[in-house]
Formats: C-alpha cells, structure tokens, sequence
C-alpha cells in the first residue's frame, strides 16, 4: 500500500481523539474516523462539547469534522473499511489476578484485536497507539491471524507510541519533536512503515520520522515516560533537602538545568506527578523486569514511585504540622484538582491523595478548579483509582472514603475567590496560570488568620504574599526566605 485512503482509531480518547483529528486536519484527503463503544463520549465528539479540554482542540475538529473527520460507534464497520486501523484504547494497570497492581491490562486491547479479525476482509495495517508493554505486537500478531476467516487477509503491525503531553497536546501533535514507527524488518514491514510514515510526512520533517523495530519503539514508550517521571521524582527528593538545609529548589533546578547535558525542561518540584500514565507506564516497566529477572532494575524504577508518594504525604504533613498540627474542623480551600493546568484530566490527580490526606485529619474542603466539573471532583474523591478503569470492586477492596463522608467534608465553588472565603488555608495544587494573577489583598482580607498558603507548584510570589500578611510554605524552599 503506497497512499491510504481510509484510516479508522479505535478509541476515541485523550490520545486516539486528538491523534486522529491532526491526521484529518493536515491530510483532507484521507477519511478519518474515529470509533468507540462509549455512546456518551461519541456524542460529545460530534457536539459543540468535545469530551476532553485541550487548547486549539476545538478549532481542529471543528475544521474537518463532516468533511473528512468522523465519530462513530459503528466499530465494525469503520474497522472493515479502513487501510490502517489505530489502536487507541486504554491499557491500565492490571486490578485482579496475575500482575495485579503493576502489569497493563490488555483486555481492551485483546478485544479490539478480535474484533478487527472477525470483521476483515482485507489486509490492514494495525497500528499500536496505546502504551503497551514490549512484545505486545508478538500476541496481538497471533490473536489477529487466528480469528480471521479469511486466511489471505494479512495483518502488518506497527508500533507507533503516542508522545504528546495532555494540555499541548496539538502543538506536541502539529509539531512534534520525533514521530516514532517500529515495523518488522520484511518486505511487508517495510512496506508498511512507509505507508505509516506518508500520512506523517505530510507535515512532520522527513528526518523527525524515526524508524525503528517494533521491540524498541514499544519500549520506548515506556522508558520515555519512566524517566520524564524519574526527573520530577529527583527534584522532589531534592526538594525535601533543600527544606531541611535551607537551599532553594528553583535556585538549584536553574543553576542545574543550564548544564547542557541535564536542560532545563522537567525541574520543576511539586506536590507530584499525576495522570493516567506515569504511574501506570512504570508500574508496566516494574512488572516486566520482575517478569525477566531483573529484580534489581525493577527497584530501582519503582522507586520513582515511592517518591512521588513521599512528596504528596510530605505537603499533607507540611500543611497538617504548618497550621499547629491539626486541621479538625478547618476549611481548607483546595485551588486545582485536575493533574496538571489546561487540562480537564483528573486520573491520578495528586489533588486526590492531598484532600483525602487532609480529610483524614477532619478538614473541611472547598475545592476550585477551572476545568473539572463539580460532580467530577464528588466521583473522584469517592472513587478508589481503580475503579475509573474497571466498574466493580475487586474481592475485598474497600472504599477509602464514603459518599456521605466526601459530600460532608468537600463543597466546590466555581469562583476562586469564594473557595477561599473564609478559610484557614489555601493549597496550590494545580499550576494555572490565573492562580498567579488572583488578588491575594482581596482573598487575605475574607479568610481567618492566620491565613496560610501552601503553594504546591511554586507558581505564587511568595516575598509579596508574605507582605500581604499570609504565611507561606512554599516547596522546597526557605520557611521565611
Ligand atoms: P482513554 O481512556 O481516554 O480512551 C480510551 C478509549 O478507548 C475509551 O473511550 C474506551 O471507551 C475506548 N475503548 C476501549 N476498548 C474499546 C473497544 N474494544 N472498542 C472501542 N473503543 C474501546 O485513554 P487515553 O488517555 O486516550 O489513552 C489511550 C492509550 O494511549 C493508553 O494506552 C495510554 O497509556 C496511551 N497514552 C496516553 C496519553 C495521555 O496523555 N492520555 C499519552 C500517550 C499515550
């Protein structure tokens, strides 16, 4: 196949949605159509309410949608029709049996699997978009073959890993750093990363188009997202040094990051790193050095975990021990609960461990974010993780917290300024930009005093709050700087 007409994505995602509205955008005269099982979600694609909050996403999808863009929940049928088909579909942390609590659930990947074989009646490239462990290609080849009827239908699979970052994801998509494509070394394999790498040269530089075979771009994936997550575990350990010795974080990250070897990207220290891949991609990559007999080296990634959850128990402890050991009966406003700015995603959001952290203590908890929908937050913090992927309770998993106790102890506000109304505390959370811009005369004057801060991005101007009258902790820096 030189030049595909038809391409199809299963999953209509953070990744799979984005990902194909790019292809349909730069390349009219390719049919793109995007499928998914969930009604709701298609119908929100094919609304003036796109499902997912992302900056210039709207304005994409709005350009191609009808002309050559299309959503739909007729699975069967987009599949049969296309050249290439993408696999966008989640692939979470397995919750029950082996591997449960670190290796990646591919039953939804299995599924589209069989269901492409059932439905083909021609040869197709099939194209790993999700994140999925090393050597997934090798099973999927074999569910595929085996399910379709026609033996002279030939799947040729690719591995072609999705970089973007949610919040940029069209800029990362419209101009990406690298595109990466692992096929077979064959004929076939050949012929199909070529096919691959056409629609992509349509707008990304020749030499950005980085080939590959397919174990090293599935790995790839996830050692590209251990080590972005690695980063941000280091600055927080050293975050915590710089507590305890007086140094300053965003005075060591700088002085660092201009070493041209280290760079400057991925220094910032935080309250931790959340979304639904970092954790999940490591855990991944944990499993399967444990399932080779790399004991050694499954440690070592495992521990970029431990630290994020040291860092987010450490802010709780900060602001639990700041405000004279107790929070009991306190109102804490909570400013962003999505994972990070200019995203509505709250998958893994430290936001979640902090205000149970702070609930635990008996706070009482208002909570402003500019994207996530109130019932969101509700759902989130009375929903254990795992059962955003998977809709029952495992044997013997208990909630964390009930809904009546959630509804009781967390109120929302769609305005900043009342979140803040009145209460003891405020925690930085999530990194907006407008959280720089609020005016702290106005919101120091409506809470109790002593008014606190706890700044858990570094995004305030700590010496001018301070001179409001708050007292401020800020991460990894000085008490009184
Ligand atoms: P998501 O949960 O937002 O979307 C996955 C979609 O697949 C869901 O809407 C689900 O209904 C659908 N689906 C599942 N099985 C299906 C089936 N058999 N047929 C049709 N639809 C089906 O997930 P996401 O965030 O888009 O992530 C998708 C994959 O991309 C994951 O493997 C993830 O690790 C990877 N990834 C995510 C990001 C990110 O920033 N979110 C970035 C890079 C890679």
């Amino acid at each position: 196949m030189t030049s595909p007409t038809r391409i199809c994505c299963i999953g209509a995602g953070y990744v799979g949605g984005p990902t194909m509205a790019m292809i349909a955008y730069k390349c009219p005269d390719i049919q793109v159509t995007v499928v998914d099982l969930n009604q709701q979600r298609i119908d929100a694609w094919n609304s003036e309410t796109l499902p997912i909050y992302e900056p210039g996403l709207h304005e994409v999808v709005k350009a191609c949608r009808g002309r050559n863009l299309f959503f739909s929940t007729d699975c069967r049928q987009s599949v049969a029709d296309a050249d290439i088909v993408f696999v966008s579909v989640n692939t979470p942390t397995k919750v029950t049996g082996v591997g449960a609590g670190k290796a990646a659930d591919l039953a939804y990947w299995e599924g589209a699997a069989r269901m492409i074989a059932s439905v083909s009646t021609s040869s197709k490239i099939i194209v790993e978009k999700s994140t999925v462990p090393v050597k997934t290609a090798e099973a999927i080849g074999k569910v595929l073959q085996r399910n379709c009827a026609d033996p002279e239908v030939h799947f040729e699979i690719l591995s072609n890993p999705e970089f973007l970052a949610e919040g940029t994801a069209i800029k990362d998509l419209e101009n990406p750093d690298r595109v990466l494509i692992g096929g077979r070394d064959t004929e076939e394999g050949r012929a199909a990363v070529e096919a691959l790498s056409s629609v992509y040269e349509r707008w990304v530089p020749r030499e950005r188009v980085l080939r590959a075979n397919l174990w090293s771009a599935e790995l790839s994936k996830l050692t590209a997202n251990a080590m972005l997550a690695q980063r941000i575990s280091s600055m927080n350990s050293i975050s915590a040094l710089c507590e305890a010795t007086g140094a300053d974080v965003q005075q060591v990250a700088h002085a660092i990051g201009t070493d041209s070897r280290i760079g400057p990207k991925f220094l910032n220290a935080s309250v931790g790193f959340g979304g639904s891949c970092f954790q999940k991609d490591i855990l991944n990559l944990v499993y399967i050095c444990e399932s080779v007999g790399l004991k050694q080296v499954a440690d070592y990634w495992h521990s970029v975990i431990q630290m994020n959850d040291y860092q987010k128990n450490r802010f709780v402890e900060r602001v639990i021990s700041g405000m004279f050991n107790t929070v009991s009966g306190k109102k804490i406003a909570i400013l962003g609960f999505a994972f990070k700015k200019d995203t509505g995603d709250t998958r893994e959001t430290p936001a979640i461990d902090v205000c149970h952290g702070l609930i635990s203590d008996g706070a009482d908890l208002c909570v402003y974010d500019p994207q996530v929908p109130k019932d969101q937050i509700h759902r989130d913090l009375a929903t254990p993780k795992f059962l955003w992927d998977h809709p029952t309770l495992p044997n013997g998993a208990q909630m964390p917290f009930s809904c009546s106790q959630i509804e009781k102890s967390v109120t929302t506000s769609s305005d900043p300024y009342q979140a803040c109304a009145g209460s003891h505390a405020l925690c930085v959370i999530t990194e907006w930009d407008e959280f720089a811009s609020l005016d702290y005369e106005r919101i120091y004057a409506s809470m109790s005093k002593p008014a606190f801060i706890f700044d858990g991005r570094n995004v305030l101007e700590h010496e001018r709050l301070r001179s409001v009258g708050f007292i401020v902790y800020a991460l990894g820096k000085p008490l009184e700087a």
